[in-house]
């Protein structure tokens, strides 16, 4: 199970499966993708199986972007299938999410989601979590920055997400609380993941996400970092120390 995630000059997909497959050795059910194109739209593929399968799966598809997050998963919630695997969608389907660890109370927001005419496609509880930011974003006008901070506040549970919307084509939102999440710093380009191993070909400044933050990754913008409470948080950059 792991997270990979691109914004910058590049095309993402390849960087994306390249990461994908540095964290195999992690053991996966499921991989799956989600980037935006140049039309702003976005475009979910996923399946059960192998990296290699997804990317076979992928061929005849529009795998263009420079914006992207990808997944493999090691299924919790729901068995291992097509519709399980990340990445995640709101109803819309202008926002998509990849989520590594474990949602608590999935059920109890579930239940609530359902009661307001949310329909749910799957049996995992990640999708809680992408309908219920979607349910804030559209039901307050908000950010969809604040929209997950706000659903990140109603999560009980363990997680590294990455978020993108066809309505902020130029951002990656990432949060992290007891799931470990890096992010790699590049000229231009930004890189994220479960561990340095798919960053480190790119670059060696990297910034370990602590809990209960969210980094806000724009396109030729400084990271930034926040905390749940929407308090700035300090940036530690780090260098790795290439073998
Ligand atoms: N709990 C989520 C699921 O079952 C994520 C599992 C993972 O970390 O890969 O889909």
């Amino acid at each position: 199970c792991g997270i990979v995630g691109y914004i910058g000059v590049q095309q993402a997909f390849p960087i994306l499966t390249k990461g994908l497959h540095r964290l195999e050795y992690r053991g996966y059910d499921s991989a799956g993708v989600a980037l935006i194109n140049t039309e702003n739209r976005l475009n979910i593929y996923k399946s059960h199986g192998k990296v290699s399968e997804l990317e076979r799966f992928c061929e005849s598809k529009d795998i263009s972007g420079t914006i992207g997050i990808a997944h493999t998963r090691w299924a919790t919630h729901g068995e291992p299938n097509d519709t399980n695997a990340h990445p995640h969608f709101s109803t819309d389907r202008r926002i998509a999410i990849v989520h590594n660890g474990t949602i608590e109370n999935y059920t109890v927001l579930k239940q609530v989601l359902e009661q307001h005419g949310c329909v749910f496609d799957s049996d995992t509880d990640t999708e809680v979590v992408v309908k219920l930011i979607e349910y804030v974003y559209r039901s307050t006008g908000c950010s969809l920055l604040n929209a997950v901070r706000e659903a990140l506040e109603q999560v009980v549970g363990a997680y590294a997400i990455a978020v993108i919307s066809a309505d902020a084509p130029d951002t990656i939102i990432a949060a992290r609380k007891s799931s470990p999440l890096v992010i790699g710093i590049a000229d231009g380009e930004t890189f994220l993941a479960s561990d340095a191993s798919p960053i480190i070909e790119h670059t060696n400044q990297v910034v370990y996400l602590r809990d209960n933050e969210i980094a806000i990754i724009k396109r030729g913008e400084p990271l930034q970092v926040i905390t749940n409470k929407n308090e700035p948080s300090t940036i530690d950059i780090q260098t790795l120390r290439m073998s």
